[in-house]
């Protein structure tokens, strides 16, 4: 069966997928169209532009899936097909990145400050607080990575460290007026209780929300009841592996399990991009 796979991370977040290798991945595992949703950058897209064109077997719809504060809690939002160079997008990635960079830089402080000091700092802003945690835990800095982010971000069981956050109105809007739309990501991580979710979906697309994750492998057990909502509340209905790494092939499976078609990407097409953002 073909499969339609609009949740894939890859190395240009927290994935371990190289961009060289989509091709293959997209052939090995029968899909057909794909999203990647990096966490909180658009990088994939320019690697593909430039390097990898050529070489597609598989349609691409621009995504990312962007960590939003939203009533003071955390959710994840993803973005699809939104021109990624529009203005006001590359805005609100420039401060995301920005958000990294400070944090990092406060980060590095604090390391220095207990006498850790490393060559090449500058290389972990692009890197990330993830690839430092376990380059320190290797270097026996800490013993582990859950230490590292223990030690340095808490105070006394109180977290002192906080990166700034978009808040989700504004991810809404800013992929709204790239002309793309938004799916609220596994809402089984936000809430296991149905009703909350429902009056999240229903704040969210007052918001300006266009659809909600139901296929995600977090939630194979009741999918059917994450539609039930959406389809109450007039939204379209997206799905993905949310495939990070090898520890991730049994996501895919769940994919084909799914049967997540065609039918319903076609009115995700019609409905919101009129297929004027995806590529061949
Ligand atoms: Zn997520
Ligand atoms: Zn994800």
């Amino acid at each position: 069966m073909d499969i339609i796979d609009l949740h894939i991370h890859t190395e240009c977040s927290d994935g371990s997928l190289k961009i060289s290798d989509l091709s293959s991945f997209a052939k090995e595992n029968n899909i057909k169209v794909l999203s990647i949703t990096d966490h909180d950058n658009v990088d994939a897209y320019s690697l593909l532009n430039k390097e990898y064109s050529s070489d597609l077997n598989y349609k691409i719809i621009p995504g990312v899936e962007i960590t939003t504060e939203h009533n003071n809690s955390i959710i994840h939002l993803l973005g699809y097909g939104m021109d990624i160079n529009n203005k006001e997008f590359n805005m609100l990635i420039r401060q995301i990145k920005l958000s990294f960079a400070t944090q990092m830089t406060a980060v590095l402080r604090k390391l220095r400050n207990r006498g850790i000091v490393f060559e090449d700092e500058k290389q972990w802003v692009i890197k990330g607080l993830d690839k430092l945690a376990v380059y320190l835990v290797e270097r026996g800095y800490f013993d582990n990575t859950e230490a590292f982010f223990y030690d340095i971000f808490y105070c006394e069981g109180k977290r002192v460290l906080q990166r700034k956050k978009p808040k989700s109105r504004d991810v809404i809007e800013a992929v709204n007026k790239a002309g793309g739309f938004v799916s609220l990501a596994h809402p089984v991580i936000i809430s296991n209780n149905l009703s909350e979710i429902e009056e999240l979906i229903i704040e969210l697309k007052s918001l300006g929300l266009s659809a909600v994750e139901c296929y995600h492998p977090l939630q194979s057990n009741n999918y059917n009841e994450y539609i039930a909502i959406t389809k109450r509340h007039n939204l379209l209905i997206t799905g993905g592996s949310d495939f990070h790494d090898s520890n991730s092939i049994e996501y895919l499976e769940n994919i084909k399990k799914w049967g997540y078609s065609f039918e319903i990407l076609g009115e995700v097409f019609d409905q919101c991009w009129n297929n004027r953002n995806i590529s061949r």
